[in-house]
């Protein structure tokens, strides 16, 4: 069973609940292929009735198939309708509720139409439940109070649902009763004005453009309050996560739902697959984890090399951002959680790659004489008739090829009057032409998941007609120092202390790099401060980068605190500035610690930290690109390490920074890229090729 388009409505009984969004007001929510849109507040009955209309109208009318859900009972306990409407039909039960109910955004009288139908039946009940201060006759104000009515206290749904409310409930916490009383009648309104393109379920086969269902959110309770984010309306949660789910479940899975034994009383989707939806629903909005063991050392290396412990992260390393739906003018620097799929093809229609005047070729060699045909053929002005054989148009460039033409002339090869051109052939079929679909075709995949999107991706997306993707969200990025000699640059520094560096500096890598930067400050060397700041950070970040305190000395609080959580890996890195890595999970959120000499930070970022947090942040693990340049100095290097230094490229030759000493930091700025010298001992003579590999290979 296949749906383009899933909404999902939380219902309510209730009056008016104001302009400001609002908990138990009704909510809506629509997804597409496991994505979905922002939740909408809709303030009264009146105000959703008319959206959702017109929601389903304009994806009617664009072709999409949708599933509407709404979180109240379609029908009542069996033996109702036929009591009440002398029917079996439940369309009879919605049809006598809509023609006696009277709604208004303030006032409505369910109370009273409820008590009208009790008075109906023998006894007390089944109705019961009155939120009004007058007393409604035939209708009690307590349940207990109710006898001898006849009717099954529970639909089998409700029987089946742990924990929902039976549907004669018509006040108090929880109860739906009203919203039953209240909903019926815009189903009806909308069933009325959408037949025969609308179906619902399960009283009809679902064959129909739209299908209206049954949805209790509570099917997916755990999921919701798991992933409900700080600041969000728990009704607006549940409607997106429910929408969101049935929209990333397969066909199959879906269909499975959906077929239930025929029933009168109505049914709620998804009863019996609960397990299903929930694991899909918490896989929805948060990726897994981390496991403890991403950063565990590879086994009995004493210095790790460099690509072995880059293979570690690139092995172990996973997304863990959700996704969301961007307009293409903020896709740019955002990476792909979905393929890209054209929307239409590109070019859309034949067209002239060129001005001259088009025909039906080919041309042979030789005088060739075409008549002109009045008329002709513009970039957003195309000519709407026929060019015969032998007849020829004048065409400007990107106009569409009129009928009867594949094959264009230059203008400059032609020689025209008012009636005819002539031009020296031959020229072959299809010159100067652009075919339909040559650049892109539609439905193709034109850029994958993972992709880093570029301006030029922005274009592309536009001319394949897609004006949305789905992104991953921004990874949060917590950048934090640590240290008790440093103090920040705008401050008067006294003479033990050094201004830190590195915050600034990782942070503006961090923006460069696309990600929220969330500068978690300055952490003295005290392992409690650190401490507070570390679950600070992890509140509010996908990962964190830390700088000092990496090795295992005295005051390296941040390895202590990492060995504490049994996830620390310190890895001593064969590598040249560098060394002491400490990597390991705080809460469940990756820290990566660089060493905290500035010249080594930066180097271990770009090494270490950049592909690995573009994997965390959904992209593709990409080595830089680099590339083979004459030396333009001399330098020999022992075996057993890979060395980086501080290199630019001038003249045609790779310049290195005079001092390789790591504290130095003006020769970072002074820099536009890295040379890397493998881990074998070498000796580089002036004019050798060295590897340069430029800042902006690490997105710089
Ligand atoms: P650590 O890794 O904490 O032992 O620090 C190594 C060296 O880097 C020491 O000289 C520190 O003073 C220096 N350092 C640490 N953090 C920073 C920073 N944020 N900015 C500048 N220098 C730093
Ligand atoms: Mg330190």
């Amino acid at each position: 069973m296949t749906f383009d388009t899933f909404l999902m409505v939380d219902w309510s009984g209730g009056n008016d609940r104001g302009p400001s969004p609002k908990k138990d007001a009704i909510w809506v929510c629509a997804a597409r292929g496991g994505v979905a849109d922002e939740p909408i507040y809709m303030r009264n009955r009146q105000v959703a009735e008319d959206w959702i209309s017109a929601f389903l109208r304009f994806e009617h009318s664009a072709g999409r198939r949708v599933l509407a859900g709404f979180d109240f009972a379609f029908g009542y306990p069996a033996g109702f309708g036929r009591a009440l409407t002398r029917s079996d039909d439940p369309f009879a039960i919605w049809q006598w509720i809509t023609d006696r109910i009277e709604d208004s955004p303030n006032a409505n009288n369910r109370f009273d139409v409820a008590g009208q139908i009790n008075a109906q039946f023998d006894g007390i009940g089944p109705f019961w439940g009155n939120g009004l201060k007058r007393d409604i006759a035939h209708l009690p104000r307590k349940g207990l109070a109710r006898r001898a009515h006849g009717m099954p206290e529970k639909r089998r749904a409700e029987d089946d649902a742990k924990g929902a409310f039976p549907v004669w409930q018509l006040s108090g916490a929880g109860a739906v009763g009203s919203q039953v009383l209240m909903g019926l009648p815009t189903l009806t309104r909308l069933r009325d004005a959408f037949l025969p393109d609308i179906a619902v379920w399960p009283f009809e086969p679902l064959d129909k453009p739209i299908a209206i269902v049954e949805i209790w959110p509570s099917l997916i309770s755990k999921a919701v309050s798991a992933t409900q984010p700080a600041g969000r309306i728990k009704d607006a949660h549940q409607v997106l996560l429910l929408a969101q789910t049935l929209s990333a479940l397969s066909p199959d899975e879906l269909g499975e739902m959906l077929n239930i034994a025929p029933t009168s009383e109505g049914s709620i989707l998804g009863l019996g697959h609960a397990a299903l939806l929930a694991k899909v629903a918490s896989k929805q909005l948060t990726p897994p984890p981390l496991k403890n063991d991403c950063f565990a050392m590879p086994q009995g290396a004493h210095w790790t090399p460099v690509a072995a412990a880059q293979a570690h992260l690139q092995q172990h390393l996973s997304c863990v951002v959700g996704h969301e739906a961007v307009t293409i003018g903020e896709a740019a620097g955002r990476i792909l959680a979905r393929d890209a799929k054209a929307q239409r093809a590109h070019p859309p229609a034949p067209n002239s790659a060129v001005d001259g005047y088009g025909f039906a070729g080919p041309a042979p060699a030789g005088i060739n004489h075409f008549a002109l045909v009045e008329g002709r053929s513009a970039a957003g002005a195309p000519f709407h008739g026929k060019v015969s054989q032998g007849q020829a148009i004048r065409i400007l460039t990107g106009a569409n090829l009129p009928t009867g033409v594949d094959t264009v002339v230059l203008q400059e090869d032609v020689s025209a009057n008012a009636q005819q051109v002539s031009f020296h052939g031959p020229l072959k079929r299809g010159a100067n032409a652009r075919a339909a679909g040559e650049d892109m075709q539609q439905g193709q995949t034109i850029l994958q998941k993972g992709r880093l999107v570029t301006p030029a991706d922005t274009g592309m997306f536009a001319a394949a007609g897609i004006g949305e993707v789905v992104a991953f969200k921004r990874l949060r990025l917590g950048i934090l120092s640590t240290g008790d000699e440093l103090c920040e640059a705008d401050q008067t520094a006294d003479s033990g202390q050094i201004y830190d560096a590195n915050r600034p500096m990782l942070c503006a890598m961090a923006a460069r790099w696309g990600y929220d930067v969330i500068d978690l400050g300055r952490a003295p060397d005290n392992r409690s401060k650190l401490k507070t700041m570390l679950n600070d950070g992890a509140t509010r970040c996908d990962a964190i980068i830390a700088s000092g305190g990496a090795s295992a000395g005295d005051e390296d609080h941040m390895s202590a605190l990492l060995q504490g959580t049994g996830s620390l890996a310190l890895w001593r890195i064969a590598m040249k500035p560098g060394r002491p890595l400490a990597l390991g999970l705080w809460e469940n959120t990756p820290v990566f610690g660089l060493p905290g000499n500035p010249v080594a930070a930066m180097v271990c970022a770009l090494i270490f930290a950049h592909p690995s947090l573009r994997v965390m942040a959904g992209g593709t693990w990409t080595p830089p690109e680099s590339y083979l340049l004459p030396a333009a100095f001399a330098k020999s290097k022992k075996d057993g390490r890979r060395e980086y230094l501080r290199a630019r490229y001038v003249n045609g030759h790779v310049e290195t920074f005079a001092s390789e000493g790591s504290g130095r930091v003006s020769g970072l700025s002074w820099a536009t890229g890295l040379v890397e010298l493998d881990d074998a001992a070498q000796t580089i003579n002036q004019g050798d090729l060295v590897r340069f590999i430029p800042f902006a290979s690490f997105g710089l």
